[in-house]
């Protein structure tokens, strides 16, 4: 086997998993954790939602069907990506369990972190002023003000954006990962 291959087959099949809701940190992380894996020389990509759904999501909305759509292409996107033995970060709010326990179905290697965030932390930060929008209804349906989160019941790991830094959250997900799932990174 040569070196590629081993570094392929041992890294196959991991999907990281960031939901939360908007302005918790699950792009700042996702980026963060992309450049310490790629460090390691390691193949990943980052799935990111915004990204998502100006690219394979256009087009849909923001109810609960669409939403769930998006999700499918996502899943879609990171098994193939799994398959060729890229690590795959995803960053997306996924607001339903159920969309989660997709995931986690159709996701061999799936690690779901819960990126969380006290709603009024959020929305102090309206990174993109999208709170400001939401709370006077020029957004309608946004999640946390006037559209659900289902906060996960028992993800792999929670990362409690509000209280650590963001370098201090990766190092926990990467420790997570090499200690408990025993990943080779
Ligand atoms: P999301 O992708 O969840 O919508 P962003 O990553 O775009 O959220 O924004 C999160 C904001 O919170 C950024 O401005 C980031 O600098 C800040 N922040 C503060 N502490 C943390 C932390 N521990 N992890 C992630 N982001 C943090």
């Amino acid at each position: 086997m040569t070196d590629q291959i081993q570094a392929h087959s041992r890294q196959a099949g991991l999907t990281i998993w960031l939901t939360g809701l908007s302005g918790a940190g699950k792009s700042t992380l996702a980026a963060l954790l992309t450049d310490r894996l790629r460090e390691r020389g390691l193949a990943v990509e980052w799935l990111d939602g915004d990204e998502l759904r100006r690219t394979l999501g256009r087009g849909l909305g923001f109810s609960r069907e669409d939403r769930f759509e998006n999700i499918r292409r996502a899943v879609y996107l990171a098994a193939m990506l799994n398959r060729h033995g890229v690590i795959t970060i995803v960053s997306v709010i996924s607001p339903y369990a159920a969309m989660r326990s997709y995931a986690r179905q159709e996701l061999p290697g799936f690690v779901e972190v819960f990126v969380d965030c006290p709603l009024p932390v959020c929305e102090a930060r309206d990174v993109k002023g999208l709170y400001a929008k939401a709370r006077s209804g020029e957004i309608p349906a946004f999640t946390g003000i006037s559209d659900p989160y289902e906060a996960p019941s028992d993800p792999e790991l929670t990362l409690h954006t509000a209280e650590r830094t963001p370098e201090e959250c990766v190092e926990e997900l990467i420790s997570w990962l090499t200690e408990y799932r025993r990943y080779p990174l």
